[in-house]
């Protein structure tokens, strides 16, 4: 399917480029239609870029063969890279700074309060995985001066919010209040808990001007806690360490290509499996002159949106309603039935009282949920979410439900909504060959 927006000289110029002189996409090169073919045509045609591809030909194979990594790498123009993935899903890259920055300045162009109060000399802080971002993980406390880089002060030092004692959530809005930053930047399911500790302790929040949501998927649970605390506007971005900054959420509500960054092919899912409103995106990168990206599969389920033009006015590239959540997170019903961490989401938030969830499946008929509920809830949170598992999946699927303390995290910190004990094939999505890793 022909995707629009994107800028066709520019995805003719990374195309070329990249098959005439880049060793990765050797193999590429005779599927190539050629000149005299529409450029998007000729995309079309091309494979899928998977991890697995980055780790095999790492770290050359996707350098123009013109360029001298290791003398980058000593003068310090580049820096190695670990993704933030699991460790199946982990690459190692070659990261230029300068890149990255600029195309997080084109995303806030589309946001009307990111492009009022983002400069790029504003104070951040962020609240992730210490695993994701920042200094690094340390199993000591370290300083407020070794967890600020540049102008970004990175406040949590644990892997999984449940392990924060009172003093530690003092402690970060403590720092949050005493930096003052313009922007914070949080994975969702860290804020989500996060205000509810400074809840349940009475404790004021600082109120940045702007919150952005990244490094995972934004559940309606997490919001609902979030802006119980935080007033400020709430905006997804949305990219990966590979491919830079895609898309933003607008003032509206809807996620807008960063077209000047980047090019997106969109493969919409077969009619069963939600498409051709749901899909996939192969990403291709067009200004980094240390790592040429073409077709990477970054592996969320995105739902474009058909509403008509956005209300924000922006109409440049693909417009997207929402991202659905880690294409390796969609399970399926024992008829066959895909089922994307949205559509879960969307049913098990209106339960009041959760504010967390986890699925995870050890044989392909099993369905265990485990709960995050408020004090004195979890009995009926519990029942509530048998009920709605039993909607979902059906009477032939094995349901359980349980409070827990905790949500489990990855290697990474982060968390996964849906985790399967077995191979599942995700190809089935989609029509074609193209594999994903
Ligand atoms: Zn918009």
């Amino acid at each position: 399917m022909n995707t629009p927006g994107n800028d066709n000289e520019l995805s003719l110029a990374v195309l070329e480029r990249a098959l005439a002189r880049v060793p990765g996409y050797a193999a590429w090169k005779p599927l190539d239609p050629g000149p005299g073919v529409p450029v998007d045509r000729r995309y079309a045609a091309l494979p899928v870029l998977t991890k697995q591809n980055l780790r095999d030909h790492f770290p050359r194979g996707f350098v123009d063969p013109g360029r001298d990594p290791e003398a980058a790498l000593a003068a310090g123009e580049i820096e190695y890279a670990k993704t933030s993935g699991s460790t199946d899903d982990q690459v190692t890259l070659l990261f230029h700074a300068p890149w990255w920055e600029a195309s997080e300045r084109s995303a806030w162009q589309l946001n009307a309060v990111a492009r009022r109060v983002a400069t790029g000399a504003h104070r951040e802080v962020v609240l992730a995985s210490p695993r994701c971002v920042g200094p690094g993980y340390s199993e000591r406390a370290q300083t407020v001066a070794q967890r600020t880089l540049g102008r970004h002060l990175y406040i949590n030092e644990k892997i999984n919010p449940a392990t924060w004692t009172d003093d530690d959530v003092r402690r970060m809005a403590d720092e949050l209040a005493t930096y003052e930053p313009v922007v914070l930047e949080a994975d969702a399911a860290y804020l989500a808990a996060f205000a509810r500790r400074l809840r349940a302790l009475g404790q004021a929040a600082y109120q940045p001007a702007l919150i952005f949501l990244t490094y995972s998927f934004p559940s309606r649970v997490y919001l609902r806690l979030i802006r119980s605390v935080f007033a400020a506007p709430v905006a997804s971005s949305y990219g990966s360490t590979e491919t830079g900054h895609v898309f933003l959420q607008c003032e509206a509500g809807r996620l807008h290509q960063n077209v000047e960054h980047c090019r997106v092919d969109f493969e919409p899912f077969r009619p069963e499996h939600g498409g051709p409103a749901l899909g996939r995106m192969l990403v291709t990168v067009f200004h980094n002159p240390w790592f040429e990206v073409l077709r990477f599969d970054i592996g969320d389920v995105a739902r474009r949106d058909d509403r008509g033009p956005c209300p924000c006015g922006r109409t440049g590239g693909l417009t997207l309603a929402s991202i659905d959540g880690r294409i390796k997170d969609v399970t399926f019903t024992p008829g066959g039935r895909a089922v994307t961490v949205d559509s879960l989401d969307r049913a098990l938030a209106a339960i009041e009282g959760l504010c967390g969830w986890q699925l995870d499946r050890g044989t392909p008929d099993e369905y265990r949920l485990r709960v995050l509920t408020e004090d004195g809830a979890a009995d009926r949170v519990v029942r509530a979410a048998q009920t709605v598992l039993a909607s979902v999946y059906g009477g032939k699927a094995h349901l359980a439900v349980a409070a827990a303390p905790a949500l489990e995290h990855e290697l990474s910190g982060k968390f996964r909504f849906a985790r399967a004990a077995f191979a599942v094939d995700h190809c089935v999505l989609w029509d074609g060959a193209h594999p994903t890793d």
